[in-house]
């Protein structure tokens, strides 16, 4: 089958607005966590009339949805078809809303982290993809996940086969992430280190209690894990390359009850970003070496124990440069920007670019009602976001999977010897 002409998908006025709507109603009643049911209800009832392979989660509330493309060329053998995987998180934070939005939350948990605009905006991609189905040439897995905010969700998809849902693995993986902070419908990412490794270092470091008067028969816990929170500091300035940074934060610090008694223990936990599998697993044995060797030097004990959350999200080179082209093609180069540092936050969607080249990026959705000095940050009680984006996230999403589909018949089709069978015309 040959078609001359590139599959275009293109969210109009009336898709855009049937979107907010779903936003809006998802917005004012969020869920937490890994269990979700009433968003996991509202996503199952917009898909409805699709016809989609739909694959429910049994450890959490998780969908997974499969759209079959009816123009996979002839020569593309079952279980070779091609996939591409497009994510959306559904949770919502335990924050008390303060946006001021008519359709805020006020059941004490809150979309400000705008995922409740990544599932519209993937419910979105899916109704155009499906309008295109016939012509689309493999297939698409529409990954709608909990418990990102708990880094869980991922992992739990991947442990339920969410890369093996379309039959083979996914030839790429795409995902956005809202941002309340900047200009409405401006489209970012970079290639390589795109968000933070995260680890969090628990401490606690054994002594022996006594009377405040007299410290050379106790055996100070809390200035020794005081010690141990500037030594922290100041070995990852000497033994980590600056140009691959650590960034370190204690949190939490607790010990003591009374300033004459000193205490058996003190405690402490900090989160540790860092830009590299190779400086995550430094840390992961320095840093407790050096916690437990500052102790034993005071004459304490220490336990440290260092868990590794999520690895680095890590953006394909190829995979970012086609995200980047499709957003400047799409919207206009105005409205793309190459990101010149990775941003210090995490994200569990890097458990998934582990397994699969793909690409993740931002799209700004600061608010029009607000002055953008004021605009406030993802994960803030005031945060809100300008939802007219819906659309072109829909279209960003669903023309990423086209492109990158017919981009893989056509390679497939000249690695064959024979030429393409479908037009890639468009694809980057
Ligand atoms: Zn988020």
């Amino acid at each position: 089958m040959t078609t001359d002409m590139p599959l275009r998908v293109s969210a109009d006025v009336a898709l855009t607005n049937e979107l907010i709507a779903f936003r809006r109603e998802m917005h004012a009643d969020p869920e937490i966590g890994l269990h979700l049911p009433r968003t996991q209800a509202r996503v199952l009832e917009a898909l409805k009339d699709l016809e989609l392979e739909i694959v429910l989660g049994t450890s959490t509330t998780s969908v997974v949805a499969v759209l079959r493309g009816g123009a996979v060329p002839d020569r593309v053998i079952a279980g070779d078809r091609p996939a591409v995987l497009l994510r959306g998180d559904m949770d919502a934070l335990p924050i008390t809303e303060k946006s001021g939005v008519d359709f805020a939350s006020v059941n004490g948990a809150m979309h400000a982290c705008g995922h409740d605009l990544h599932t519209a905006g993937l419910v979105g991609a899916a109704k155009l993809l499906h309008s295109v189905r016939a012509q689309l040439p493999g297939d698409v897995v529409f990954m709608f996940q909990p418990g990102e905010e708990i880094f869980a969700g991922a992992q739990a998809m991947l442990d339920e086969g969410v890369l093996r849902a379309s039959g083979g693995r996914p030839i790429a993986a795409y995902g956005v992430h809202m941002a309340s902070d900047a200009p409405a419908g401006l489209f970012t990412t970079r290639p390589g280190p795109y968000m933070a490794a995260f680890g969090q270092l628990d401490v606690s470091v054994q002594g022996r209690g006594g009377h405040g008067s007299r410290p050379f028969q106790a055996l100070d816990p809390i200035q020794v894990a005081a010690e141990i929170v500037g030594s922290l500091q100041t070995y990852i300035t000497r033994r980590f390359n600056v140009f691959d940074p650590v960034i370190l934060t204690v949190g939490e610090f607790h010990g003591g009850s009374a300033a004459n008694i000193i205490p058996d223990e003190a405690t402490f936990k900090a989160g540790i970003r860092c830009f590299s599998a190779e400086v995550q697993g430094r840390l992961a044995v320095e840093l407790p070496n050096l916690v437990e060797s500052i102790a034993r030097a005071h004459q304490l004990t220490a336990d440290a124990v260092f868990d590794l959350k999520l690895p680095v999200t890590e953006n394909n080179a190829g995979e970012a440069e086609f995200w980047a082209a499709t957003a400047a093609d799409l919207f206009g180069e105005e409205r793309f920007e190459t990101l010149q540092f990775p941003k210090a936050g995490s994200e569990d969607f890097s458990k998934i670019l582990l397994e699969v080249p793909g690409s993740f990026g931002h799209i700004g959705a600061g608010s029009p009602d607000v002055d953008p000095s004021e605009w406030a940050p993802l994960h803030s009680s005031r945060a809100q976001f300008d939802d007219r984006v819906l659309g072109d996230q829909a279209t960003f999403l669903a023309t990423l999977a086209v492109r990158r589909l017919s981009a893989a018949n056509m390679s497939a089709g000249v690695s064959a010897g024979g030429s393409a069978g479908v037009s890639a015309t468009g694809a980057a």
